[in-house]
């Protein structure tokens, strides 16, 4: 087993690696296609997050649909809210400061959904979806784009695309292949739109 998942480790790195370092020779002017592998093939297993809103209070229709989206937009991984069999790997809070997820792991973490954005005029739906990002594994990128997800904050307040676009899809399937989460270092995703560089090394 312990052979087996090496092997995969290692093929899912080379997977990865190569066509980023392609990418940055020969497709530089394409931004979407250049980023991650977008040839992923169908695989036969899926990784199940699950996850609790318990005390994620109004934003709770929002992580239904956040959750949703992602659910129809990858294949590879999806989100199930925990019951009495299932314990959650994913907990997501409602709280008064900024947005913030703390991820050790693809699919765990927990997700702090902060009010204090939605006041400041950004959209709880697109909000929400962002901070599941970080929990498939995606960091933050902060190029203004908003048919993009992860451009958080910096696509501004008119920005209420709640989906993934073509890159971030592919980059959350790679990550899940086969049911297989790629393992990274953990991390703090910090969406205060107040500081321009986020992502701390946990
Ligand atoms: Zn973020």
């Amino acid at each position: 087993m312990r052979t087996k998942l090496t092997a995969r480790v290692f093929a899912l790195g080379v997977c990865v690696l190569l066509p980023l370092a392609t990418a940055s020779v020969s497709q530089a002017a394409s931004s979407q296609a250049a980023s991650f592998p977008t040839a992923v093939t169908p695989h036969d297993s899926v990784r199940v997050v699950y996850y609790e809103d318990t005390d994620a209070g109004d934003w709770q229709s929002d992580v239904a649909t956040a959750t949703a989206v992602w659910n129809s937009s990858v294949d590879d991984v999806k989100f199930v809210e925990a019951d009495s069999e299932h314990q959650a790997t994913v907990h997501l809070i409602a709280t008064s400061g900024w947005p913030e997820t703390s991820s050790d792991d693809p699919g765990s973490g927990t997700v702090e959904l902060g009010e204090e954005a939605v006041s400041e005029g950004y959209s709880a739906p697109r909000i929400t979806a962002h901070e599941l990002g970080h929990i498939l594994g995606l960091p933050d990128n902060y190029n203004g784009d908003c048919a993009a997800l992860m451009s958080g904050h910096s696509a501004g307040t008119d920005c209420t695309n709640d989906h993934p676009d073509a890159s971030e899809i592919a980059n959350v399937e790679a990550i899940f292949a086969d049911g297989f989460r790629l393992r990274m270092p953990a991390h703090v995703y910090r969406d205060d739109a107040a500081t321009p560089s986020m992502l701390v090394h946990g």
